[in-house]
């Protein structure tokens, strides 16, 4: 990466859309951080100030167009955006039945509707910089069924299907577009999803995994940074699951 070129990373302010900022500004991008939490994003853009990195906190709204439109064009600002990240997320848990429809349309709006938004906006941004990467965040949910995260789930698998589309739709203008699917990640999103089942349930899961752990957000950037980067310059249209091993098939330690 050059010293010049920008970045635009969604859900920068708390979890895997921070450590993707860090890894990208240490990679020597100017990086447009984006999110609903102002605080989140302040932590954010001092951990990359503290260390000498360039970043700006511009608080954004991936379900509202104007707002993700405004963002972009502000990113811009900061130099050819080559790189556009979609990390913004959230959860929501409990059977169809169970599930409010509110919380339905909750999750849709932010991790579905969220990404739609950031490509429509980012990937002629990315165009315009002569081409570069937009990497959106699915999940291990994203290529397979979760029991009682079925709304989550459906928003995964939808963050796939537009994924593959844009390859399609925009490789041929030097964006390439692809999925990256972690397992569960040491993260706030995590905490609260375990905060609210048994205390053997964070354990249960783990066992799960054949490395015997959930990630780290590092290590999610750290595929995400790869695929932003010119190493993965023939990578289009894909899914990189990074989960440890545990959708390779059954397994329980
Ligand atoms: P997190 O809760 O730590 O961070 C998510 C960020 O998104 C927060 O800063 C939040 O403020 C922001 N956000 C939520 N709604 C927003 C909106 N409308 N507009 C802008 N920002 C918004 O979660 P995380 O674990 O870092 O998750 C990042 C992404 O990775 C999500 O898409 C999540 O679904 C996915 N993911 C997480 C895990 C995991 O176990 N943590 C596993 C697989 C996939």
């Amino acid at each position: 990466m050059s010293g010049v070129e920008a970045s635009v990373v969604t859900g920068a302010g708390s979890g895997i859309g921070r450590a993707v900022a860090q890894r990208l500004a240490a990679c020597g991008s100017a990086v447009a951080l984006l999110d609903v939490c102002e605080r989140g994003l302040a932590e954010t853009a001092g951990s990359i100030a503290a260390v000498g990195g360039r970043a700006v906190e511009i608080s954004t709204d991936v379900t509202d167009e104007d707002s993700v439109r405004g963002a972009v064009e502000r990113a811009t600002g900061l130099g050819p955006v080559q790189s556009v990240v979609a990390c913004a997320g959230v959860e929501v848990t409990g059977t169809v039945p169970e599930m409010g429809v509110a919380d339905w349309h909750r999750v849709l709006a932010v991790n579905l509707t969220g990404v739609f938004l950031t490509a429509r906006h980012g990937v002629p941004a990315l165009i315009a910089a002569g081409g570069g990467a937009f990497v959106a965040l699915s999940s291990d949910a994203g290529v397979q069924g979760a029991s009682g995260f079925g709304a989550y789930c459906a928003s995964k698998h939808g963050v796939i299907g537009l994924v593959r589309s844009l390859a399609l739709d925009h490789g041929p203008q030097g964006v390439r577009c692809n999925a990256v699917c972690p397992g569960f990640v040491e993260t706030p999103m995590a905490d609260r999803i375990f905060a609210v089942s048994p205390p053997e349930e964070r354990e249960r899961w783990q066992r799960l995994v054949p490395l015997g752990r959930f990630a780290r957000p590092e290590e999610v950037a750290a595929s995400v940074a790869f695929l932003c980067s010119e190493e993965a310059r023939y990578v289009n249209g894909q899914v990189h699951v990074i989960d440890g091993g545990a959708t390779a098939g059954y397994f329980e330690a």
